[in-house]
């Protein structure tokens, strides 16, 4: 029987999680088929639902349901939990399990591609949504010895940031406008962009969320925005002489530890980096 997965989230427009998710089934030989399944917040239960059926193997979920799903599901395994979010879901003989493969994608591009290790490292992280959340807990359990949050909205990153304090002492949650907020980038080993500034076809394309006296030298600037592969932050990050890692990375290996948990296969990454690569240069 031919198997289904399917990504939930509102608009899907620009999503490319289904070009290289379907490259990497083809590349395999693998009778599954990857597709979109945009839903209104008044569907997505629905949809959810409809994952039991014995030819659905999962989905991926995204903006904004990432914690919307989460009441729907059977079973959380320990870090959605944690977390509170969900970024795949497992069709478990019609037990829908919960996953966030975010955090350990957001981890492994860090290491691996970055050549970054978080252990005793002070980090500001610039947002405080769901890729800010990921990060933020991901940063924690890797070992960052101080953590800053930095939000327009300032409650978000209170919240944020009182759900880290039981896991890390040093963390404070400020808004753009601190003073605090030079100190905090000058003393930083690692700057991640969590908020969409920058994305392409956002409100806020070709803007970086720092100006290039603000980024510090000796940090590494991480761009978790993937649209466009060199983002405004990074440019300036470039020119100001710092080290930089865009947000590529993240997203195949988020999506290939999702392909994992589907079919039990080792991911081609190198196959789902190319189509990765292919769809955003189009
Ligand atoms: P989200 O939950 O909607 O959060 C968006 C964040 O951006 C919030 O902190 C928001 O601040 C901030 N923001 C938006 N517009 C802003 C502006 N004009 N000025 C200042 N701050 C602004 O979205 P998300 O899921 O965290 O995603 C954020 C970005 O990360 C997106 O570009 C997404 O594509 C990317 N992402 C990448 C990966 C990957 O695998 N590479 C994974 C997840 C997300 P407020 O709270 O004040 O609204």
């Amino acid at each position: 029987m031919s198997k289904v997965v399917g990504l939930i989230g509102y608009p899907l427009g620009h999503s490319i999680s289904a070009h290289f998710q379907q490259a990497a089934f083809d590349y395999l030989g693998l009778d599954i088929r990857y597709e979109a399944w945009e839903a209104g917040p008044d569907q997505v239960q629905a949809v959810v639902a409809g994952l039991r059926l014995p030819a659905r193997l999962g989905a991926n979920v995204t903006i904004p349901y990432k914690e919307t799903v989460v009441p729907f599901l059977d079973e959380l395994d320990e870090l959605a939990q944690q977390i509170g979010a969900v970024n795949t879901i497992v069709n478990r003989g019609g037990r829908l399990v919960g996953y966030n493969t975010d955090v350990s994608a957001f981890l492994r591009a860090l290491g691996k591609d970055g050549n970054f290790d978080p252990v005793g490292k002070q980090a500001t992280i610039l947002g405080a949504g769901g890729a800010a959340r990921a990060a933020s807990f991901g940063l924690v359990r890797a070992g960052v010895r101080a953590l800053t949050i930095v939000n327009r909205t300032l409650e978000r990153a209170e919240t944020l940031a009182a759900r880290l304090k039981p896991l890390l002492s040093d963390v404070v949650a400020i808004s753009w406008e601190n003073a605090g907020l030079k100190e905090a980038l000058s003393a930083s080993d690692l700057v991640v962009n969590c908020t969409s500034v920058g994305m392409k076809h956002s409100a806020t394309e070709g803007e970086s969320p720092l100006d290039v006296a603000l980024i510090p030298k000796q940090a590494l600037v991480y761009d978790v925005v993937y649209n466009p592969v060199e983002t405004p932050l990074l440019r300036k990050a470039k020119q100001a002489g710092t080290r930089t890692l865009g947000g590529l990375a993240m997203l195949v290996y988020q999506g290939a530890a999702a392909f994992e948990l589907w079919t039990e296969r080792e991911a081609p990454l190198d196959i789902m980096f190319k189509a990765a690569s292919e769809t955003l240069r189009q």
